[in-house]
């Protein structure tokens, strides 16, 4: 059996933020779903712990910001029903 390709994750391709120049993401649930993905195969330093809603385009972006002024803490995906509402800085 051939498998020349790896199963990639299917997510609809969206133009990236004008704004911030992020990949966007149509719902909450799909940014999660990658950054869960990139938690257990990314060997970067910098994986992304949460996504946000862009007030400038309106689709969801990956952060790895925890919280603007705050040291970064070493977190799985925290839930995000426990955070204040916030957007990045
Ligand atoms: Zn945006």
């Amino acid at each position: 059996m051939n498998r020349s390709r790896l199963r990639r994750l299917t997510l609809p391709e969206l133009p990236d933020c004008p704004d911030s120049g992020k990949r966007s993401f149509n719902s909450q649930a799909d940014a999660m779903r990658l950054i869960q993905h990139l938690h257990r195969t990314s060997k970067r330093l910098t994986i992304p712990l949460r996504a946000y809603l862009c007030p400038a385009c309106h689709f969801w972006h990956m952060t790895s910001r925890e919280n603007a002024g705050k040291p970064r803490r070493h977190l799985p995906v925290p839930p995000a029903e426990a955070r204040p509402p916030e957007e990045q800085a």
